[in-house]
C-alpha cells in the first residue's frame, strides 16, 4: 500500500458533507451551488443519450467541445487556442492528475502556493514530485516574491497556479502574474494553471489567465471546469490547454487515467458553451448578490469577513472577529450549536498552518443562507462557547 494515501484522512469536503448530512446541519461547506440551473445543457445532455452515440468517444475528448472550448477562451478571454492543443478530462480533478503525472519526473521541485486546492500536494507526491510551498500573503493572497525566489533551486520544473483561489476567493494581482511569468521563463518552469473558477469573478472584473503573457503560451497548461461554468459539479466535465507538444504528453497520461469522458455529457457542454454566455452572466450576477447576502450577514453578527472577489466562498477572519479558538474548533462547535457546516482554511495548508480562518459557500437560496446565519447567531450569543 502507497503510504501517501494509506496514512491521509478523507477529504475535509467529504468529511464535512457526511457530517452535514448526518447532522441536518446547512451545508456551506462543499463548493456546490443551490442553482441556477441551466436547463438548455441538461436537455442537451438527456437528448444525446438517446439520439446520439453512447460507446467511447475519442480519448482527447469530442471535436465538438474541442472547438467549442477553444472558441469560448477566444470570445471570453481573448486567447487563441488550437482545438488540437485541448484534451477533455474527467473533471478539472482529472486534468490536475494527468498534468502531474505527465510532467514530473522522480525528484522533480513543485512549487505550490498556500493556501492550496487540497488535491494538490497528494498528486504531487505520488507522481514523484517534491513538494516546495510558498505561503502567500494574508488575506491579500498576494505573491511574497523573495520568498518565490528562495524557493526556487536547479530542480524546481512546475508551478501550480489557482486564480481565481480557492479557498479564499482572490484574484491573482495583474502584476503577480507578470512577475510569475517572468521567474517561469527564466528558470525553464512549466505552470499548472487551475483556473475551475475565471467564470465566477465578480464586481465587473475579467479573467485573465497566465497563459496570456508574453512567453508563457508554450509552457502553460491551463485547467478549466465545465462543473463551475454551469454549475454541474457531479458532472465532472474538464479540460487541459497546452501548446500541441506539451498537450501531446498530457493526452498520453490521461489516456490510462480515464481514458474518456461520457459523450452525452461533452455534447451538452459544447451546446452550452457556445449558447449560454448571457446565461453564464446571469448566474455571475446571481453569484455575486448571494456573496453580498453572507457577506453583509455574517458582518451583521459581528464576524469579520475578508473581501472575496471571486469562487462560491467567503473567508470569516476569527481573529479579527474576538474568537480565539481554532478554526478546525470552531467548525466542530457550529456543526452542532449552529447546525452549519464549513470548512476550516488549515486543511489547505501543507505545512504547520495558519488557524484563524473558515470558509463558507455562498452559492445557495437565500432561505438556506439565512437560516445558517440565525443558527450562527444563536451560537454566538452563547456565552463562551465561541468566544470567552
Ligand atoms: N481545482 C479547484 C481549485 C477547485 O476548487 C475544484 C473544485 N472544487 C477542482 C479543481 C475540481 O474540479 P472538478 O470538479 O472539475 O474536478
Amino acid at each position: 500500500m502507497n503510504p501517501i494515501f494509506r496514512d491521509m484522512p478523507t477529504t475535509i469536503f467529504e468529511a464535512t458533507s457526511a457530517r452535514a448530512r448526518a447532522t441536518g446541519a446547512v451545508n456551506l461547506g462543499q463548493g456546490f451551488p443551490d442553482g441556477p440551473r441551466n436547463e438548455t445543457v441538461i436537455a442537451a445532455a438527456a437528448a444525446a443519450l438517446h439520439e446520439r452515440s453512447n460507446q467511447y468517444p475519442p480519448s482527447g475528448g469530442l471535436p465538438e467541445l474541442r472547438a467549442a472550448v477553444a472558441r469560448w477562451y477566444g470570445r471570453q478571454q481573448g486567447l487563441a487556442l488550437d482545438p488540437d492543443g485541448i484534451v477533455v478530462t474527467s473533471g478539472a480533478t482529472e486534468a490536475l492528475a494527468a498534468s502531474l503525472l505527465a510532467l514530473i519526473a522522480p525528484g522533480d521541485e513543485v512549487l505550490l502556493f498556500e493556501p492550496l486546492y487540497d488535491a494538490y500536494l497528494p498528486l504531487v507526491l505520488r507522481a514523484g514530485g517534491t513538494p516546495r510551498p510558498v505561503r502567500l500573503t494574508l488575506p491579500s493572497g498576494r505573491i511574497d516574491r523573495a520568498q518565490l525566489a528562495a524557493s526556487i533551486g536547479p530542480r524546481t520544473r512546475l508551478c501550480v497556479v489557482n486564480d481565481p483561489l480557492n479557498p479564499l476567493g482572490t484574484r491573482a494581482a495583474e502584476a503577480d502574474l507578470a512577475f510569475l511569468a517572468e521567474v517561469c521563463i527564466a528558470h525553464d518552469i512549466i505552470a499548472i494553471c487551475d483556473e475551475v473558477w475565471e467564470a465566477l469573478v465578480y464586481d465587473g472584473a475579467a479573467h485573465r489567465s497566465l497563459m496570456s503573457f508574453p512567453g508563457m503560451e508554450e509552457r502553460t497548461v491551463k485547467i478549466g471546469s465545465a462543473g463551475k461554468i454551469f454549475g454541474l459539479t457531479g458532472w465532472k466535465v474538464g479540460w487541459m490547454c497546452a501548446a500541441s507538444p506539451l498537450a501531446r504528453v498530457l493526452a498520453k497520461a490521461h489516456q490510462f487515467l480515464t481514458f474518456t469522458t461520457p459523450p452525452n455529457l461533452q455534447w451538452a457542454i459544447a451546446e452550452g458553451l457556445d449558447s449560454q454566455d448571457a446565461w453564464i452572466a446571469t448566474a455571475c450576477r446571481e453569484h455575486q448578490s448571494s456573496r453580498d447576502f453572507l457577506t453583509e450577514g455574517l458582518a451583521a453578527i459581528g464576524l469579520a469577513v475578508l473581501p472575496s472577489a471571486a469562487t462560491y466562498f467567503v473567508t470569516v477572519d476569527l481573529r479579527a472577529s474576538g474568537i480565539t479558538i481554532p478554526d478546525t474548533q470552531f467548525c466542530e462547535l457550529i456543526i452542532d450549536h449552529a447546525r452549519v457546516a464549513a470548512i476550516p482554511v488549515s486543511a489547505f495548508y501543507a505545512g504547520a498552518p495558519e488557524t484563524h480562518l473558515v470558509r463558507f459557500c455562498f452559492a445557495k437560496e437565500r432561505a438556506t443562507l439565512a437560516a445558517a446565519l440565525s443558527g450562527l447567531a444563536e451560537a454566538l450569543a452563547v456565552p463562551g462557547l465561541l468566544r470567552d
